[in-house]
């Protein structure tokens, strides 16, 4: 069973999206399971802090180191073979060969960071990957460790079927997903292509792959160069 356990300051935000749809019935049969632990129960003081000032100053407030540690030592064995994330603009951009990495794995412990960032020694000392979903910043790593988990819990076993590992997906060949059509035939005046209706399999796989290139192209000429 994959399994995931999220360190955030807003518990209550999960399972959030993954608690619906595919990935909610998913976790109800066991497929997966997820813990959310609040890292200010890891507070001592009587104000239950989790944050201060930032060394050096500056605006906005820091993550404590040893808040965050001891949250994590309490639920996560040293000898813990998940790998642990910590989800951050900084982070290295999240990608669909990374997903199916961790999907193939045992499961996750993901930090959701808050305010300016996390404490440096904290993500060193508990060797915390960083993990972006985009170059955008976000207000709270709670929504980022949602599409990550949302994207690996899809490629678990049972959970799609075998839709996802379908090799045509937008990624999985390195390139974007050609278009997709269905019934009614004619619609406000457009039609599905010739093509999808002719039944030559052949011919049908050769326009998807050129349509593919030409979106790739057109609107991600950065994946054809990898
Ligand atoms: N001052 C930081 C941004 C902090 S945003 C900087 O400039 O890098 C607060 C938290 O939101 C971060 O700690 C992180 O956990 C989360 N977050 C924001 N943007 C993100 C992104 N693009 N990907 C993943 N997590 C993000």
């Amino acid at each position: 069973m994959f399994k995931a356990s999220v360190f955030t300051l807003y518990p209550d935000m999960f399972p959030g999206t993954l608690g619906g749809a595919l990935a909610g019935k998913a976790l109800a049969d066991g497929v997966w399971s997820l813990d959310a632990h609040n890292i200010r129960d890891a507070a001592t003081d009587r104000h239950r802090s989790v944050d201060d000032t930032p060394a050096g100053g500056g605006p906005g407030m820091v993550l404590r180191a040893d808040v965050l540690a001891r949250a994590l030592d309490r639920h996560v064995a040293s000898d813990d073979p998940r790998p642990r994330l910590l989800m951050s603009p900084r982070g290295v951009p999240l990608t669909q060969t990374a997903v199916r990495d961790l999907a193939d794995g045992p499961g996750a412990v993901i930090v959701c960071g808050r305010f300016e960032g996390v404490d440096e020694r904290v993500i060193e000392a508990r060797g915390l990957q960083e993990i972006s979903i985009g170059d955008y910043v976000l207000s709270g790593g709670e929504v980022a460790a949602q599409v990550l988990l949302d994207a690996v819990v899809r490629l678990l076993p049972g959970v799609m079927g075998n839709q996802a590992s379908g090799a045509h997906e937008s990624f999985e060949t390195g390139l974007l997903e050609h278009p997709h059509y269905t019934r009614p035939v004619d619609w406000d005046g457009r039609s599905i292509p010739d093509v999808l209706r002719s039944g030559d399999h052949r011919k049908i796989e050769d326009w998807r792959r050129r349509q593919s290139e030409e979106l790739t192209r057109a609107r991600r000429p950065d994946l054809l160069k990898r």
